[in-house]
């Protein structure tokens, strides 16, 4: 779900890389530190020539801080005196990292590294400055994606905010308004019997599985769906792009029987993961199409649509989809 806050790595690195003229650069991030262990997850990697296949993205180098593995000895001095560091080896290259500073609050520390390659390379003081300064930069565009991060999306689930999703909706409703010919849906969803499960297993369970829902919602979004927000409290509105409400519906239903299938991990009132026991929970869905015969000017009008097609399928048992039908009282429910 984080994929939009890891894009920001992207430009930043190669501007570095090709300034540079590094073979390879890549970002670690400071994942842990336990006692004298530093723990680094390799983010994202340039490297054009595959020349170093050791460095793969997601892979976590674990290395003692009093004594390194000789390969890595320069991260660990970099992260040590949390500044730029490097390492000539005379007829094999150099190796420079650099320190991108983030508050702990905000994704703690990175490290940034530069390879140059050949027998001839060895880094100059001018390129250790520029590594520094170019890190202080990295460490400002890191500070702003998790800055817009925060204020977009939802601390708990990480989905978009309700603010954030009402913005979308409306978006879809000024350009329906210029395009009448086009179509979207939209899907609200709601936890069925949510306030029992915080009232039986506690709120940090609750949570959990929010947590957990939106998940589940993140990763079917990536093919099926356009955007997904935290309406309210346990309750989650879906954006379907150019999607008719019969296909919003298909997509709706594999999520409801995906979240009744899912086995969400047991925790006692404290917190603590309770061995081999999970819990069950459903959701009920209600969906409204924009049409031209459906009148809406605003968020509001659709949300309530989809909102009416939701209340239909809490009262007809939840676990249920329902599709707004206009001038039609019992809209179609599936189960
Ligand atoms: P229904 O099937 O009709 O939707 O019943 P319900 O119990 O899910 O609905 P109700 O609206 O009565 O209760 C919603 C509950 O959601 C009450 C509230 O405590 C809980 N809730 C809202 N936000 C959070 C949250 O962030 N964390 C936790 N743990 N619970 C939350
Ligand atoms: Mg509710
Ligand atoms: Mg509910």
């Amino acid at each position: 779900m984080n994929a939009g806050k890891e894009e920001c790595f992207n430009l930043p690195l190669e501007i570095i890389k090709k300034t540079m003229n590094f073979d390879v650069a890549v970002l670690y991030k400071v994942s842990n530190v336990i006692e004298n262990r530093l723990i680094l997850e390799v983010v994202k990697v340039l490297d054009s020539k595959d020349s170093r296949l050791d460095l793969k993205e997601g892979r976590r180098l674990r290395l003692f801080m009093d004594n390194p593995d000789k390969r890595f000895v320069n991260e660990v001095t970099a992260f040590l005196k949390k500044r730029t560091s490097y390492i000539n080896v005379p007829g094999m290259g150099c190796d420079l990292i650099g320190y991108v500073y983030l508050p702990e609050n905000f994704g703690g520390a990175y490290l940034f590294g530069g390879d140059f390659f050949g027998k001839e390379s060895s880094i100059k003081s001018h390129e250790v400055s520029s590594v520094e300064i170019m890190c202080n930069f990295l460490s400002s565009i890191l500070l702003k994606t998790q800055f817009k991060h925060q204020a977009e999306n939802d601390d708990l689930t990480g989905l978009y905010s309700s603010r954030k999703i009402k913005q979308a909706v409306d978006r879809m409703i000024k350009r329906f308004e210029r395009k009448p010919d086009s179509f979207a849906s939209i899907a609200m969803g709601d936890i069925d019997h949510f306030k029992k499960i915080n009232d039986t297993y506690g709120h940090i369970q609750g949570d959990i599985i929010l947590k957990e829902v939106g998940q589940i919602l993140s990763d079917s979004m990536r093919g099926y769906f356009d955007l997904a927000g935290r309406y309210g409290g346990e309750e989650f509105l879906l954006i379907f792009d150019e999607t008719r409400q019969e296909n919003a519906l298909a997509i709706v239903e594999r999520v409801r029987k995906n979240i009744e299938q899912h086995k969400f991990q047991q925790v006692d009132k404290s917190g603590k993961v309770l061995e081999n026991k999970f819990l069950s929970i459903t959701m009920s869905f209600g969906i409204a199409q924009l049409s031209k015969a459906s009148e809406i000017d605003e968020v509001k009008d659709w949300v309530s649509m989809a909102d009416n097609a939701l209340y239909f399928s809490k009262n007809s048992g939840r676990n249920k989809t329902t599709v707004y039908i206009p001038d039609k009282k019992q809209p179609d429910t599936i189960t």
